[in-house]
């Protein structure tokens, strides 16, 4: 595939509605489309609508690609979003909607799952229960390979041509709270691997930080108050567990990430990272027991 004027030479093009200045995208977030299943349903309602929205590419469960809007404008895809300190994402990315129900309730006893507008998907359609901390619980639609090896060739496309992108994201990390797609079944570490030619930020984060010496403890110093812990060491929406003041903790690899020194300790039974300056060292006492000395930098 080659992009001419930010369209795609060898996908249907169809121009949306609502497009906007022009960008330079850094970003490609991925969506569900949340809609009926149908080839061309969900693709007329984004390129041609009164609630202004419009996005890039939409991808059929088949895998057919249609662009509505050229890679280099803005399209109106995440709303209310924010990136690495940055608000408003579609002023900086391009929007690829895969077309999936979204989330499904459970028809009754049933293995069935009931789409929001009343539709009922049989478990043959590839229908999986699953729950995470974005997405809470619910019954979820695989994507087709066929789809998923569409975008993947899009993206590698888009990321061979369009050398200002650097990431993929999914809606949901963009807008935490507001939004939950693309569902828990989408292969996103895959796919960023695949194209960013590296792991989940928390790998990444093992591969960049350094071990400490065996048996190194902290005591937490927040002053009353709990410390985020985190599955990688970044500001994003990646909480994993809150740790009251003064716990004493083990540590068990040190690195700096975003100007900050981070500790990757243990909590409650899982591993995550911290922020260095709100954890003092702890040194042992005559007595051997582990003494928290939260007012001195040793
Ligand atoms: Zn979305």
């Amino acid at each position: 595939m080659a992009i001419k004027n930010g369209i795609l030479n060898d996908v249907t093009f169809r121009e949306a509605r609502h497009i906007g200045e022009r960008i330079v995208p850094e970003l490609v977030v991925v969506h569900d489309t949340a809609s009926r299943i149908e080839n061309g349903k969900a693709a007329d309602y984004l390129r041609d609508n009164a609630a202004k929205v419009s996005v890039h590419f939409v991808i059929e469960m088949d895998g057919t690609i249609e662009q509505q809007v050229p890679v280099d404008r803005r399209a109106n895809h995440a709303g209310k979003s924010h990136y690495h300190g940055r608000s408003g994402c579609n002023h900086f990315s391009i929007g690829i909607e895969l077309v999936n129900p979204g989330k499904l309730q459970a028809y009754g006893n049933s293995d069935q799952g009931v789409a929001w507008w009343g539709e009922r998907f049989p478990a043959a359609s590839g229908l999986i229960d699953a729950e995470t901390q974005e997405h809470g619980a619910g019954r979820w639609m695989q994507y087709p390979s066929a789809q998923i090896a569409a975008l993947i060739e899009l993206l590698q496309t888009l990321f061979a041509q369009v050398p200002s992108l650097k990431d993929i994201r999914t809606h949901w990390y963009i807008s935490p709270g507001r939004k939950i797609d693309t569902n828990p079944l989408f292969p996103l570490s895959h796919i960023r691997s695949l194209i960013l030619g590296r792991d989940d930020p928390d790998d990444m984060a093992d591969a960049l930080s350094d071990e400490v010496s065996p048996g190194e403890t902290v005591v937490i110093n927040t002053h009353g108050d709990t410390l985020n812990m985190r599955r990688w060491p970044s500001f994003n929406p990646n909480v994993v567990g809150k740790i009251p003041d003064e716990t004493i903790l083990p540590v068990l690899r040190r690195g700096r990430f975003g100007h900050r020194d981070w500790l990757l300790v243990v909590y409650g039974g899982q591993e995550g990272w911290i922020v260095a300056a709100y954890a003092d060292p702890v040194e042992e006492n005559a007595a051997g027991f582990a003494m928290g000395v939260p007012e001195v930098q040793l």
